[in-house]
């Protein structure tokens, strides 16, 4: 039997890091939401008990370092499965990008293993396991939109915020989220208000939410590489309504209402930018089989 899931990225509207916890673990605050760039998973009973990894793309770990083979060990050890299964991951969302890719996957692949090994979980139960993968994975199970507070694991769900699109546009190379958070020093920040996109997002109010955007993280990442305050301000200069790092990044989105403005804000990025997506936002909680 085999079981297919979608494995969507995010984006954060807002991040902010608060402080270092006495774990060595950041508390945060972040808004995040689901984007229509998915990769796809495959989920395959297998008749060994064996995890195998399946990918085309070569930053792709195919063994224990893979967040969806940690998802089905952490399920096989949890409730005694004595069965093994082959998971094909469909690469669509670029690596170490500050898109949650393989949180992603391995959220999916908890949400997949679930109808495969029939476990019943709800959830938030699914969630609950997850947040021991990663912190990012307790929001991927859910999908939509949320605000993820504690080490990010903490969900409160929220409306989907108004319909807009998603210019994702990612420089060649990739950052290391552990590094970037150990670089960060909490007295040089401009905190975003939080509360004030939660407000926006609840009133549907576009302007407002382009006009909250903000993220911690692009304090450290933004001196690091000139490259994404170029392909930042090239965004701005070519019309989107709202411009910020993801995550730690690199990736940086474009927010733009109108049509007509999202193929000026595209064609102007892929002039110099490779890996450059227009998506839709997926805001609400999503069917993610
Ligand atoms: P986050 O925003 O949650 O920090 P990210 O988008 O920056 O994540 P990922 O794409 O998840 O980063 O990749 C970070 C590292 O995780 C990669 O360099 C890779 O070695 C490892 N990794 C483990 N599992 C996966 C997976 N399923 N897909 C992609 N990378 C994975």
């Amino acid at each position: 039997m085999k079981v297919m899931e979608k494995a969507p990225a995010k984006i954060n509207l807002a991040l902010d890091v608060l402080y270092k916890r006495p774990d060595q673990f950041h508390e945060v605050e972040m808004i995040m939401t689901t984007v229509d760039l998915a990769d796809r998973i495959e989920l395959e009973e297998f008749k060994h008990n064996q995890i195998k990894i399946f990918s085309h793309n070569r930053y792709v770990p195919d063994d224990d370092r893979n967040l969806a083979y940690q998802a089905a060990l952490l399920l096989k050890k949890t409730f005694g499965i004595q069965q093994g299964v082959g998971i094909k991951i469909e690469k669509n969302i670029p690596v170490a990008a500050g898109l949650a890719g393989g949180s992603s996957d391995a959220a999916a692949t908890l949400r997949g293993l679930n109808r495969l090994w029939k476990l019943n979980l709800s959830l938030d139960e699914l969630a609950e396991l997850g947040s021991k993968i990663g912190s990012d994975v307790s929001f991927c199970v859910y999908g939509g939109t949320a605000l993820a507070t504690g080490r990010g694991e903490k969900i409160k769900h929220l409306p989907s915020p108004p319909k807009c699109w998603v210019v994702l546009a990612k420089p060649v190379m990739g950052v290391s989220t552990a590094d970037v958070y150990k670089r960060l020093d909490l007295q040089k920040v401009e905190h975003p208000n939080v509360e004030k996109m939660i407000q926006a997002i609840e009133n549907q109010d576009y302007r407002q939410v382009c006009a909250n955007v903000g993220n911690v993280l692009e304090s450290v990442t933004l001196p690091m590489y000139p490259e994404v305050s170029h392909i930042k301000s090239q965004m701005e200069r070519f019309g989107a309504d709202a411009v910020l790092m993801s995550g730690s990044g690199p990736t940086v989105f474009g927010l733009v209402e109108y049509d007509s403005r999202l193929h000026r804000v595209y064609n102007g990025l892929r002039g110099f930018c490779e890996q450059v997506h227009a998506v839709r936002l997926l805001g609400e909680q999503a069917g993610l089989e």
